[in-house]
């Protein structure tokens, strides 16, 4: 599945906010929205006033990154998301979250969401016992996500069981073990992201 290859730090400049797009470097001095807010390319200094359309399109841009989703696979998690049951931009959200790349670095094994993505497709976990290397994967309640035991003594893996990490409350991580298991859908209020929802929605009903 084809992702975006180039600089992660750009994609916080276009959106003019971090997108914690590289781990621990985001909270660090060298974070590059510390030292260059304006948007990349020869015009980034003069940001135009956004228009309706404009202010929605970005929306949509910022959640597509902040998930390190493309437009057909974004597009694709919408339209699953409209024939749900309930608030169509909830539903989005939720979908999003149910990815597996996304519930492993939710669970403190990866330091973002790209680098998440990196070690299910190198085939460090397995989900419910058996071997799963698809990052889109859409998980959900019951299913036990681990570390592959070949993969626990590496020390990326020692490292994260040392970690202290906030892990959300639809998911029960047990970090020695570097397991967890989904106990239920995750709800707004559980996904902590500056997300304007409705915005995409409308864009999307045009
Ligand atoms: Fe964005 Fe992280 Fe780069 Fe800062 S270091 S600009 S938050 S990707």
């Amino acid at each position: 599945m084809a992702r975006y290859t180039g600089p992660s730090c750009r994609l916080c400049r276009r959106e003019g906010q971090k997108l914690y797009l590289k781990g621990d470097r985001c909270f660090s001095d060298k974070c590059t929205m510390n030292t260059r807010q304006n948007a990349p390319g020869q015009h980034g200094a003069r940001r135009a006033k956004l228009s309706g359309y404009g202010v929605q399109l970005r929306e949509k841009q910022k959640v597509k990154r902040y998930y390190g989703v493309l437009e057909g696979q974004f597009r694709d998690t919408y339209d699953r998301a409209e024939k749900l049951q309930g608030i169509t931009g909830e539903n989005l959200l939720r979908l999003l979250e149910q990815r597996f790349d996304n519930v492993v670095y939710r669970m403190g094994l990866a330091s973002s969401r790209k680098e998440a993505r990196q070690l299910v497709t190198h085939g460090h976990f397995t989900v419910n016992g058996k071997k799963a290397d698809i990052p889109s994967m859409t998980l959900s309640v019951g299913d036990v996500i681990a570390v592959k035991e070949t993969s626990r003594n590496s020390s990326k893996f020692k490292e994260v069981a040392e970690r202290a990490v906030t892990t959300p409350k639809w998911v029960d991580v047990d970090t020695e073990k570097l397991e967890g298991k989904i106990t239920a859908l995750p709800v707004r209020e559980d996904i902590d992201l500056p997300i304007e929802e409705h915005l995409i929605i409308e864009l999307y009903s045009k």
